[in-house]
């Protein structure tokens, strides 16, 4: 086992701990004698990445359990695409911190350890951050997480609840530089060009060939943001051919964002428009696996496909839908680049890989259930004035309480102890927010009013609580 620069070609001994070429800075690659691991590939007994032995192992291995994720075979989706072939879909947001960089951060960071850094940094718009500050905690090291101000916020609790120390920068780049500045010798920063991080990685290859018993698909459907997953993913089905596991390659299909698609713009030669766009993890101007990237589209006969950022919503709520996967926008635009290939030429068998879970993103999924919301009275403007006094309102009405004095005594056995006109107050902005209704006005001396539940307010009482 040894490291091998991507560019020079040169060769390192593991035990120098270097992570990039000492020449020419490029990312540096494993290479292993596949001759001693044809017969010790598989470990059966492990359920996870370190299943298989063509890993850069340490004594200790950190883990969460990151990988044995489900390949999804497709059929709703698949018709609405009109496929006749097999669709797969690798879904990566089952992974520990709910993204496939779980993997890479399994190796980089066990190889931290065992080399006694105390800490381990990254520079990440959010997966690999959220991901650093899981496996530091898991390894007891410390992990510092430079981030831009525009992380999405699921990503930035996660590193908040695992401890992660956030350090917001202005960009990825002055984060990298930054990083670099401030890493002293008890530091380990890891990049997406980490070779550990991308050894890592790779194990989707394996167990995408392991699933569909030791074949492989005719084309790979990958997003792309620093390139280092299509590497990845590349180099393990490489490595399954010299091994002689499967006897034929998949063609590699990268996939940005139009307005933020540096690597497909090298390959085609065309610059497209820069844009900003919603999704910061696609959105690196200068990806730092751009080489890589390039070697594995070119090398597997593939292609770079830029899709449309609304295709790529749309293609979310069918994930959804159809399949009852709930991804991340990064994950869904693999299906329209689906679309645009079937267009052209007609595969037999395509595997998608869904990067990561949905939840990392409420931004995009409240634009996306805004008008169900509506619909139910779940609106952040009126989820704001639907207090606790309100939601006690709808819960009195709703246990039989139908008219304001009841009301009030249920209120005040409750706890909520406001005035009765108060409760009338509540009472007829409820009702013009269409949670409630009068059912009828009786009473001689004077008026009481019924109330009832309308649909949306039993609705949103079983949403509140
Ligand atoms: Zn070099």
């Amino acid at each position: 086992m040894r490291l091998v620069c991507s560019i020079c070609e040169e060769k390192y001994n593991i035990e120098e701990d270097i992570i990039n070429c000492p020449r020419c800075k490029a990312p540096l690659i494993f290479e292993y004698d596949l001759d001693e691991y044809s017969k010790n590939f598989i470990d059966h007994e492990v359920k996870s990445i370190w299943r298989y032995n063509i890993l850069p192992k340490e004594k200790d291995l950190i883990s969460l359990g990151e990988g044995n994720t489900y390949l999804h075979k497709s059929k709703s989706l698949s018709e609405e695409l009109g496929y006749e072939g097999e669709l797969f879909l690798k879904d990566e947001s089952t992974n520990p911190t709910g993204s496939f960089v779980d993997r890479g951060i399994a190796v980089a960071v066990s190889h931290a350890a065992n080399k006694n850094y105390h800490t381990v940094a990254t520079v990440s718009p959010g997966n690999i951050g959220a991901s650093l500050a899981a496996y530091a905690s898991k390894a007891g090291l410390n992990s510092l997480i430079y981030t831009p101000l525009n992380i999405e916020s699921g990503k930035l609790y996660q590193i908040l609840m695992y401890n992660g120390q956030v350090y917001p920068v202005q960009d990825i780049e002055r984060g990298i530089e930054e990083a670099l500045d401030r890493a002293d010798k008890d530091t380990y920063l890891i990049l997406p060009n980490n070779p550990y991080y991308l050894e890592g990685v790779k194990t989707i290859a394996y167990e995408i060939s392991e699933d569909l018993n030791w074949d492989s698909p005719d084309m790979v459907i990958v997003p792309m943001g620093n390139g280092g997953l299509i590497f990845s993913v590349w180099k393990g089905f490489l490595e399954l051919k010299k091994l002689g596991f499967i006897d034929r390659l998949p063609k590699m299909v990268g996939v940005q964002f139009r307005g933020a698609s540096p690597i497909v713009d090298r390959l085609t030669g065309e610059v497209s428009e820069a844009m900003s766009i919603a999704a910061p993890e696609l959105s690196i101007p200068n990806p730092l696996n751009m080489n890589l990237a390039l070697t594995a589209i070119k090398d597997s006969g593939g292609y770079g496909i830029r899709v449309e950022y609304q295709d790529a919503v749309n293609a979310l709520r069918l994930l959804s839908e159809k399949e009852g996967l709930f991804v991340e926008l990064a994950a869904a635009s693999t299906i329209p680049a689906v679309k645009h290939i079937l267009d052209h030429t007609m595969p037999k068998k395509i595997v998608c890989i869904l990067t990561g879970h949905g939840l990392k993103d409420p931004a995009t999924i409240r634009e996306l259930t805004r008008s169900i919301r509506e619909r139910l009275g779940l609106d952040s403007g009126e989820r704001r004035v639907i207090g606790r006094t309100k939601i006690g309102i709808l819960r009195a009405i709703k246990d039989g309480n139908s008219y304001g004095y009841a009301i009030w005594k249920y209120l005040g056995r409750k706890g909520i102890t406001i005035k009765l006109p108060t409760v009338y107050q509540h009472l007829s902005e409820l009702e013009r927010m269409g949670l409630i209704k009068t059912i009828s006005k009786s009473g001689l001396k004077r008026q009481t009013t019924i109330y009832g539940l309308t649909t949306r307010g039993r609705d949103a009482l079983r949403y509140l609580g």
